[in-house]
């Protein structure tokens, strides 16, 4: 008798999408306390005991990588440098074989303070690339967007991030009414310059309780216009495909050599039809979408004694429950109870 053939899990949806790239969220806690994330005060950090040990993480990404077929592993938090044990992480990640047999790409999500001392490790570790994130390079519109004086960190964690040759470094901006507009092209200029790859992000209703007003959010459309006012903007041939952001070429002038700016266009223009990503919170939660407001306990079923089988079925199974969208701006949008931090941007 012949053995059973076993299909390869995969994390599906009823929807048509297949998930590939996982967001870890390594802690909840930051040095920063960003407006449009966290309370001035700060949050109620998580007991440490119910945060995922390096060894958790490290099965979860076994199974996410080598039973599930995530290709793509992004360590974000909180601040993900906070977590000391990043390195023994991502050196245990870059271990990991995909199904084709290659390593997964490896990516961190990180405010860049404190990455100069730490890029060439994480880089030796197998760290592939990096996302910083730089929402001002005036020091008092920064410290306030940041609630804390820290722009110089910032810039020295992202030059020894493009020393460590993890190109293309990419940098991350929330642009805020009232608060940096004055920052778009001021920060495109920094980044053409130096050949970094500028995201803004519109603001999101992920932060302090009732903060996001859709009036305060700078919109793609208002972005654009901004830009469009200093240089010349094409649409880049790159299809957005999962990508979150849609892209623009600049054209090279006197002051820079051209290149690529993109926009996460989250509340207006989602990309949730073509979204690949799952998450897992630093407190082992499942989450199948930023905006999710119901979790799946696989830090229950770790501890619990469930086998790799059993969490990678618990795992496929809370996929195929995925929403088809997020629903920002839709009468019955409902903000989920965990601020942005406590998911893993
Ligand atoms: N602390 C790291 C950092 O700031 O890059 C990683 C975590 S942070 C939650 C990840 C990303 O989410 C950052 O680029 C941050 O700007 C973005 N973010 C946080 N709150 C947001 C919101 N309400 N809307 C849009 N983006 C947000
Ligand atoms: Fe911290 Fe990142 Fe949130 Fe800012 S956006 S408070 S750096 S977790």
């Amino acid at each position: 008798m012949t053995a059973p053939v076993r299909v390869p899990l995969r994390l599906a949806d009823a929807h048509g999408r297949v998930a590939t790239d996982l967001r870890v969220s390594l802690t909840d806690r930051c040095n920063l306390r960003c407006t449009y994330c966290m309370p001035a005060e700060g949050l109620q950090w998580f007991p440490t005991d119910e945060v995922l040990t390096d060894a958790e993480i490290l099965r979860v990404l076994d199974i996410a990588v080598q039973q599930l077929g995530i290709t793509k592993v992004r360590f974000t938090g909180g601040e993900p440098l906070l977590r000391r044990s990043l390195e023994q992480i991502v050196a245990g990640a870059a271990q990991l074989r995909t199904r084709t047999g290659g390593s997964p790409e490896l990516s961190l999500t990180t405010n860049g303070i404190g990455l100069d001392k730490r890029v060439n490790a994480l880089a030796e570790a197998g760290l592939n690339r990096v996302n910083i994130s730089l929402d001002s390079l005036d020091r008092e519109r920064y410290a306030a967007l940041a609630r804390r004086d820290r722009l110089d960190a910032v810039l020295a964690g992202l030059a020894a991030s493009e020393a460590a040759g993890l190109l293309p470094v990419k940098v991350n901006a929330v642009i805020m009414r009232g608060r940096n507009e004055a920052d778009v092209v001021p920060l495109a200029q920094f980044c053409l310059e130096r050949g970094y790859q500028l995201r803004y992000i519109e603001h999101m209703p992920l932060g302090p309780q009732h903060a996001w007003d859709r009036s305060t959010m700078v919109t793609q459309a208002e972005i654009l216009t901004l830009l469009a006012q200093r240089y010349t903007l094409s649409t880049a041939a790159e299809p957005r495909g999962a990508a979150p952001a849609e892209l623009w070429q600049v054209a090279p002038d006197a002051t820079q050599p051209g290149g690529l700016l993109g926009v996460i266009p989250s509340v207006t223009a989602p990309f949730c039809g073509a979204c690949d990503r799952t998450r897992i919170t630093a407190d082992g939660q499942l989450r199948t979408c930023l905006f999710s407001r119901t979790e799946t306990d696989l830090r229950a079923a770790l501890r619990g004694g469930a086998s790799d089988d059993e969490l990678a079925q618990l795992w496929a199974g809370a996929q195929s429950r995925k929403a088809a969208a997020h629903g920002i701006g839709e009468p019955g949008f409902v903000q989920p109870a965990r601020t942005m931090s406590a998911i893993g941007g």
